[in-house]
């Protein structure tokens, strides 16, 4: 009897970009005694049915995009006679989905740090749960990865989480609700020793996959400042204290180490926060720009985040502190005109954002959006392949609209269309050449091309593109150029590295 773990995938490119992270920590979570899991990651490679047998435990993470492929390997592994457990955001949203749709014997809903290995105990005895719940842990039981399972040579970034849970609560994410708005902070050793772990296999770049790694803002800890009772503002300068020691430790890492998280605006009008980044290496940073009007940032709950010349300061101020930005837009908001995508690239260019992704408005369950917007879809009969729209991730990949919230004064196809021309412009030649200056030498500037073309082709055209042969061409140039990409971020492995003192 062996134990897998599955990453569903519909898209294979041979080599991924950054590790998920969710597979070598449930590798860690699974009882000794089963010996060391099977990994399979799609996104790498496409599953063999042959290498479950009858009796194995089948572990498959699902988020609401992959869902679908999920419930079919699901399906498979349930034939051969293996034990079907599904975790991941979307089981743990629609736990009734993968019995009915993916052949499951049980669903693990929340973290799977503890639960996991419960699971896996029950189906060795025949009986498991239908439903386990894995609740949100502490901190302190995040279980580290077993990162001497990963493959050689199949990955540009590995992944260390430092925080769960976001304080936000942002209309169109689902990641507040799920993981919480009291952020769950890794202690700093613990996440030191994974990353120590990882330079010495190779790695010297590492994601720090962390839903927000600013927990604590200035303004939080001014607003506690005023209470009679001093407990919260000592819990969120506790916290804040805990984001400088880890960021001082990262520091004393092997100087060709880098690091990118995922970080909220804000963090650019706190000059120290910036510095200590700096200091840490902490060289990139997801930035959820969203929308760069006020009437945009209001349709997400953002107004936190600042619109116009106030936005493109802000955005700088990372880049003056040496931190790149990958800017994250939406497009399709209620109050999105047509001159709202020119205005965005404009801005994004202004701005000095190093990469930036332009998504369109998604309905994605857990979200606020998508309760009001299944409201309003009660009384619709529309079914694409015999689905609701409600349900859209279980509609086939190539029958799947690309926007599905009406907007009041364009066309879905406008939206998509238009969406599709800022990538086109973002991504030109010319424009990417321009933004390469960031780099000194001329093999660096045109690594920079090399991976800002991948970029594109494995996140623009498969997600907006509707005809499927377009898709299938980014995806093949996405696989073509993967592989040199990879190249580029190998280091040599530093088998020696100790934890600095
Ligand atoms: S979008 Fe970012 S800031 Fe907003 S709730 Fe989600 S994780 Fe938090």
């Amino acid at each position: 009897m062996r134990v897998h773990l599955i990453n569903p995938s519909h898209l294979a490119f041979g080599v991924g970009v950054i590790t998920p992270r969710w597979l070598y920590v449930l590798a860690a979570a699974t009882p000794r005694n089963f010996g060391d899991p099977v990994i399979t990651d799609e996104t790498l490679e496409v599953l063999d049915p042959e290498c479950i047998d009858r009796g194995d435990i089948v572990g498959i993470g699902i988020h609401t995009g992959n869902a679908l492929r999920g419930y079919e390997v699901g399906r498979i592994a349930r034939e051969r006679g293996a034990w079907v457990v599904f975790g991941g955001i979307h089981a743990t949203l629609y736990p009734e989905e993968p019995h009915t749709l993916g052949g499951a014997h049980a669903v693990v809903k929340g973290d799977g740090d503890v639960a996991w290995g419960a699971a896996v105990n029950d189906c060795a005895v025949g009986a498991p749960r239908t439903v386990y719940e894995g609740g949100k842990v502490d901190a302190d039981s995040f279980v580290p990865a077993r990162w001497d399972l990963i493959p050689q040579n199949k990955y540009m970034w590995a992944s260390v989480q430092t925080v769960r849970g976001c304080p936000k609560h942002c209309s169109f994410c689902s990641v507040w609700r799920t993981d919480g708005q009291k952020p769950r902070q890794r202690g700093a050793d613990a996440v030191i020793a994974e990353i120590v772990e990882l330079r010495r296999l190779g790695f010297r770049f590492i994601a720090l996959a962390d839903d927000n790694f600013y927990t604590v803002t200035l303004t939080d800890i001014k607003m506690a400042g005023r209470r009679a009772d001093p407990t919260q503002r000592q819990y969120l300068e506790g916290l804040r204290a805990e984001r400088f020691e880890l960021m001082e430790k990262l520091a004393k890492l092997p100087s060709d180490m880098i690091f990118f998280t995922q970080i909220t605006m804000e963090a650019a009008e706190d000059p120290a926060f910036l510095a200590a980044m700096k200091a840490a290496r902490i060289k990139g940073a997801l930035v959820g720009v969203e929308a760069v009007t006020p009437e945009g940032l209001k349709d997400v709950y953002k107004d936190f985040n600042y619109a116009g010349e106030t936005l493109v300061e802000r955005l700088r101020a990372f880049k003056s502190a040496g931190v790149h930005v990958l800017g994250s837009f939406i497009f399709g908001l209620p109050s999105d005109r047509p001159h709202t995508f020119e205005a965005t690239s404009a801005i994004a260019s202004r701005a000095g954002v190093t990469f930036a992704q332009f998504v369109m408005l998604t309905p994605f369950p857990g979200t606020v959006d998508f309760a009001a917007w299944e409201k309003t879809m009660e009384s619709d009969t529309t079914r694409i392949g015999g689905v609701p729209l409600t349900r859209h991730w279980l509609i086939p990949q190539a029958l799947r609209p690309k926007v599905y919230t009406p907007h009041p004064v364009m066309e879905a196809d406008e939206i998509r269309r238009r969406t599709q021309a800022v990538w086109d412009d973002f991504y030109s030649f010319r424009k990417i050449w321009e933004r390469s200056n960031c780099v000194k030498s001329l093999k660096a500037r045109l690594a920079f091309v090399l991976i800002s073309k991948l970029y594109r082709q494995m996140y623009a055209n498969t997600g907006i593109a509707t005809d499927s042969a377009r898709v299938n061409r980014s995806a093949r140039w996405a696989r073509m150029i993967a592989a040199p990409c990879r190249r580029l971020f190998a280091a040599p492995p530093m088998p020696d590295l100790q934890i600095p003192a």
